[in-house]
């Protein structure tokens, strides 16, 4: 008998500790991936699932019996002097000490955001003008038979806040990153200034997912929001957050209804009265 890798949870996992905007409930059937083994096994035995990273941008329906799946496999590997392979369930803020402890510069951008390594490649974080796929050198996922394999930097498809492996579904395991040598203090300083630029833009401190919804071409989905005087608009306990109108913050117990209902106001009236479509940025299973 083959043995079971992964771990099930069946409706006993609080969304609260899958996802930063911690909305209240329970998934159906949460499955824990201690390595990759275990994430094969698991993709083999539910090949329709939703994986989730740090969950920094994905809200979870209770009552959608998708099964949740997290590959919480953490791991950093110098492969060159410049060089780091990081597993997908890193957390940013554990793959930063590294580099920091190592001289490595790059993924500062991402300093104080709660994600990990596999949801941002998926995802291409980004911001103030630069993205992750900068310094992503190959991926590591698992093809459509759920076997391993590597997709150069080239061959990513990355866009703006997308990837294929987004686009086709499939779990990244870990990635390849070339980054540049440069001072521990250095590195420390730059980190301390990316997560003050942060704090004073950002709800830092709430429960909140990050961006609502994506930049259309006309322009800012902040400011469109913001002009229609959309911010601390809240809906039970979700609420447009007062220091950024693209972040909605969990202020009390928000549901999912809370959640889905305030993306729908928003982009309802910004629909009605500016003639746009907004697209949500933030992920959910389907
Ligand atoms: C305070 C705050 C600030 C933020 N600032 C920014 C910002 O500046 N720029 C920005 O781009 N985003 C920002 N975000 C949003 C979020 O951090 C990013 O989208 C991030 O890339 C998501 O990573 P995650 O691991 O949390 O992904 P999750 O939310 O877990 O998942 C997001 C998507 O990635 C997929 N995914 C997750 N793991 C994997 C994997 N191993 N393989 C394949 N697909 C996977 C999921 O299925 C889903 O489609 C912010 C969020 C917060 C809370």
């Amino acid at each position: 008998m083959i043995p079971v890798l992964f771990k099930t949870f069946e409706t006993s996992y609080p969304i609260a500790r899958l996802t930063s905007i911690q909305s209240t409930g329970h998934v159906p059937l949460y499955i824990e991936c201690p390595s990759v083994e275990a994430l094969i096994q698991a993709c083999h035995d539910y090949p329709a699932h939703y994986l989730i990273g740090g969950g920094s941008n994905t809200i979870l329906d209770p009552d959608n019996k998708t099964p949740i799946v997290r590959l919480t496999e953490s791991s950093i590997e110098k492969i060159a002097p410049n060089r780091l392979y990081i597993s997908a369930g890193t957390p940013i803020a554990k793959a930063l000490r590294q580099c920091t402890d190592w001289g490595l510069s790059g993924l500062e951008l991402a300093a104080g955001v709660p994600a990990c390594l596999g949801g941002m490649v998926a995802m291409n974080f980004g911001c103030w003008g630069n993205s992750i796929a900068k310094w992503v050198h190959r991926v590591h996922y698992l093809d459509a038979l759920n076997q391993p394999a590597w997709r150069s930097m080239t061959d990513c498809e990355f866009t703006y806040r997308s990837s294929w492996f987004k686009q086709n579904n499939r779990p990244i395991l870990g990635a390849e990153f070339t980054l540049t040598q440069s001072d521990p203090s250095l590195i420390r300083t730059t980190i301390a200034a990316a997560v003050e630029r942060r704090r004073t833009a950002q709800p830092l401190r709430d429960k909140t997912y990050g961006s609502m919804f994506l930049n259309p071409p006309q322009g800012s989905a902040a400011q469109l929001i913001d002009t229609n005087q959309l911010k601390g608009y809240q809906i039970g306990g979700a609420k447009v957050s007062c220091m950024h109108a693209n972040f909605m913050v969990n202020v009390g117990h928000a549901s999912f209804q809370d959640i889905r209902a305030l993306l729908s106001f928003i982009q309802g009236t910004v629909q009605i009265n500016n003639h746009i479509t907004l697209e949500p940025e933030v992920c959910q299973a389907l």
